[in-house]
């Protein structure tokens, strides 16, 4: 479908024009005119399929056309779970609105909070940010949502992971407007967590999946691997750097140390690679993501804090040192590649310690999953056995044979919870401050 046969502001068709894009991604064209016609949405569809677009042309085109409820509070907010996330959707929404007469304002944890106070006051109709600011802004009254017409949850099932589900309600309380329309995307939102937050936050909503989220990605060619331990996961790792020339590469580690570390480890053989962790300053985090962005850098080397919605496009191999915790994860951190009809690679190790991980994502992905091996390198390691259960007298004569339990160890129905809690230590990204609300007013970061 065209963007020129969705009913469309001429002028957000002119901005799409200049921008070279003609034609609209499915979930485009089937959210659009929903959100268009007012309706609350949950939309799910694959990484890179152009989500962001599919909710900021209604967002803008409310705005352009329609009399405001309120001419101080912000008309729209749209809520990211990570700062560079909500980062980049401002800067698509300012692309955007950047021949109008319209204001927006970033609002993410780290940055000076006074500063977002006086933008604030200034009356932006368009309010972008992480759910923990947001929330303390209305703790501390600097931020009204009474006129909000439109609340939007970028990654909404990443949010309530990192444990944002009380600022969102208290969000969803402050915006409960009658006429007020809320939607949802994400590449996973078949979770059960996700109920309570889409009873509670939205209205009939119209729910719309293009595929499923654990389908295979079409380009992304997705390889495993075994490995022994950490020494030989950095030796698999440098391989498959070199394998060939890629253009970019993000590598995902379980902990913030590793990041650093694997970094440096990477340097030392004469290769451009940063490390991105939450441990950083939101200055020093933002100069990476620039850093990368511009290219500067080959590698970066982070956690899950890059794992949701960075549109990096010159992406081409996701490795996955240590596998993250949640299937969920897997399919976003993998999505960095093969974005907008791009080919990506994405190759994930598997130790001893991923074995519960790679069981569950495996269960996960509705597609063939086998390991690859390279030459020189092939690990001793060959996956876990399930626990010992206490067989029945029946089950220990028809289980005698080998590759019947062989069979068994593949598969992961029986091997504990479906999504299993993100380990103590792991990368959350922008976590709410625990803070009283008089505290929170002082804080200043940086
Ligand atoms: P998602 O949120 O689904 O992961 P994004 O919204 O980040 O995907 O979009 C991925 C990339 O596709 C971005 O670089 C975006 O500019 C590009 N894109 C979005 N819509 C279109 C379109 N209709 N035609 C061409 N490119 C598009
Ligand atoms: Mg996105």
């Amino acid at each position: 479908m065209q963007f020129s046969d969705l009913p469309l502001d001429h002028r957000l068709g002119k901005a799409l024009e200049i921008k070279g894009f003609a034609q609209a991604t499915e979930i485009q064209a089937q959210a659009i005119p929903y959100a268009l016609m007012g309706k609350d949405l949950i939309a799910s569809s694959k990484t890179g399929s152009g989500k962001t677009l599919a909710f900021l042309l209604p967002a803008v085109q409310r705005v352009l056309t329609k009399q405001p409820l309120s001419r101080k509070d912000p008309r729209v907010l749209i809520l990211a779970p990570t700062r560079e996330l909500a980062k980049q959707v401002f800067l698509q929404l300012k692309w955007l609105i950047s021949k109008h007469q319209l204001k927006a304002a970033l609002i993410l944890g780290g940055e000076n909070f006074n500063d977002q106070v006086k933008a604030l006051r200034h009356h932006p109709q368009f309010v972008v940010g992480t759910a923990g600011r947001i929330a303390d802004h209305l703790t501390g009254k600097s931020l009204y949502l009474n006129g909000l017409e439109m609340l939007i949850l970028d990654e909404a099932d990443r949010m309530l992971d990192l444990g944002f589900s009380a600022q969102l309600k208290q969000i969803n309380a402050a915006a409960d407007h009658r006429k007020r329309q809320s939607m949802m995307f994400s590449a996973t939102l078949d979770n059960a967590a996700l109920h309570y937050l889409t009873q509670s936050m939205l209205k009939a909503p119209q729910r719309i999946s293009i595929g499923v989220s654990g389908a295979e990605h079409k380009d992304i060619q997705q390889r495993f691997l075994l490995a022994d331990n950490v020494t030989h996961k950095e030796r698999l790792l440098t391989h498959m750097i070199n394998e060939k020339d890629h253009r970019q590469v993000i590598v995902f580690t379980a902990t913030r140390a590793d990041t650093e570390r694997l970094s440096n480890l990477l340097k030392e053989q004469g290769l451009y690679s940063i490390a991105l962790s939450g441990d950083l300053t939101q200055g020093q985090r933002n100069n990476i993501m620039s850093e990368f962005g511009r290219g500067q850098q080959h590698i970066l080397v982070t956690t899950d804090i890059a794992s949701r919605g960075l549109d990096l496009l010159n992406v081409s191999l996701v490795v996955n040192f240590d596998l993250p915790k949640l299937a969920d994860e897997y399919v976003h951190r993998v999505g960095r590649t093969g974005r907008a009809g791009n080919k990506g690679e994405a190759v994930s190790f598997v130790g001893p310690k991923d074995w519960a991980s790679y069981l569950s994502i495996k269960d996960f992905l509705q597609q063939e999953v086998s390991f690859s091996e390279v030459e020189g390198l092939t690990a001793k390691f060959k996956g876990l056995r399930p626990p010992k259960k206490a067989k029945s007298v029946a089950e220990k004569s028809s289980n005698k044979d080998a590759s019947a339990r062989a069979k068994s160890a593949g598969g992961a129905s029986n091997q504990g919870p479906e999504r299993v809690k993100p380990m103590q230590g792991t990368e959350v990204g922008d976590r709410p401050m625990k803070r009283k609300p008089r505290q929170v007013i002082e804080d200043n970061d940086e």
